[in-house]
C-alpha cells in the first residue's frame, strides 16, 4: 500500500499508449478484455507539468502539443495516475478472469473461479484501489500546499485509517466534507459520484465482513462485475478531485 509521501513517480506515455480507451466501450467491454493490460487501457488521464490540470487530452503525447488550459508546450504525455494504480487494476483483471476446472467423480469438469464464484480478490483489490487513490490525493494536496514533512507525518499518524482520512484529514486539508465535495462535483460536472460512493461503501462493508468474520453473504453474485465496471468511474472521480482541490492551489498561486 502506498502511503502518502511515498508515491511512485509518474510515467511518460508513448504516443501509442494514448486514446486506446476511446476505442472500446468500457461499460460493455471492460469485463471481456483479457488479452491486453486493462490498467494501461483505462488510464487515459494526463497531467500538464506546467499548470497541473488533469484531463484526457491524448494529444499531450505528441511533439509540440500545447496545453489547452495554460497554452504551454506539453508533449511529455505525463500520466496522472501512478504505475501502482495501473498495476492494481491489472491484478484485478487477472483475478477476474482466473478460473480453475475441478473434475467431479464422474470425470466432468466444473469451472470454478478463485475463492468461489464471487471472485473475492477483485472485491478486495477494488477496496485497496480506493485507499491508494485517496492516499495519492492527500499526497498531492501536501505537495501543492508545500506542507512540511513533519506536519504531514503527524497528520497521517493522527488519521491512520482510511475512514479517518476520509472523515477528518480530507476535511482538514480541503475545508469540505467528503460527501459535500462529491455532491458539489456532481452538480458542477453532471456526474453521479454520490452513487458511486454508495456502491464503494457497500463493497467495503462486504470486504470487511469477509476479512474480519469470514462471511461472504454480503457479497452478491455480481459484485465483482460491478467492481470491474466501476474502476473507470473511480479514476474519473479522482481526476475531478485533483482539479477541484489540487489544481486550484497551483492556479491560485500563479494568479497571486
Ligand atoms: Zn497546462
Amino acid at each position: 500500500m502506498a502511503e502518502p509521501g511515498h508515491s511512485a513517480e509518474r510515467k511518460n506515455r508513448a504516443p501509442a499508449d494514448a486514446s486506446r480507451y476511446e476505442q472500446v466501450n468500457m461499460r460493455k467491454d471492460v469485463l471481456k478484455i483479457n488479452d491486453r493490460p486493462l490498467g494501461e487501457m483505462l488510464d487515459n488521464f494526463f497531467i500538464c507539468e506546467h499548470c497541473m490540470i488533469v484531463d484526457k487530452d491524448s494529444g499531450r503525447t505528441e511533439h509540440g502539443h500545447k496545453c489547452s488550459n495554460c497554452n504551454n508546450t506539453d508533449d511529455r504525455g505525463l500520466s496522472y495516475f501512478s504505475t501502482q494504480v495501473t498495476s492494481l487494476i491489472n491484478l484485478m483483471q487477472e483475478f477476474y478472469h482466473t478460473q480453475q476446472v475441478i473434475t467431479d467423480e464422474n470425470g466432468k469438469g466444473h469451472v470454478s473461479f478463485w475463492a468461489g464464484h464471487v471472485k473475492l480478490p477483485v472485491i478486495i483489490f477494488f477496496a485497496t484501489l480506493r485507499e491508494l487513490l485517496l492516499n495519492n490525493l492527500i499526497d498531492e494536496i501536501f505537495k501543492a500546499r508545500s506542507i512540511d514533512g513533519d506536519i504531514c507525518d503527524r497528520l497521517l499518524k493522527d488519521s491512520p485509517t482510511h475512514k479517518q482520512r476520509l472523515d477528518n484529514l480530507f476535511r482538514t486539508l480541503t475545508g469540505e466534507k467528503w460527501k459535500a465535495a462529491l455532491t458539489q462535483i456532481d452538480k458542477d460536472e453532471g456526474t453521479d459520484f454520490v452513487s458511486l460512493d454508495t456502491f464503494i461503501v457497500k463493497v467495503v462493508r462486504a470486504r470487511n465482513d469477509f476479512l474480519h468474520n469470514g462471511n461472504t453473504w454480503e457479497i452478491k453474485d455480481n459484485m465483482a462485475e460491478d467492481c470491474m465496471i466501476n474502476i473507470y468511474p473511480m479514476l474519473e472521480l479522482h481526476a475531478h478531485l485533483h482539479n477541484h482541490f489540487v489544481f486550484i492551489i497551483y492556479d491560485f498561486e500563479k494568479e497571486e
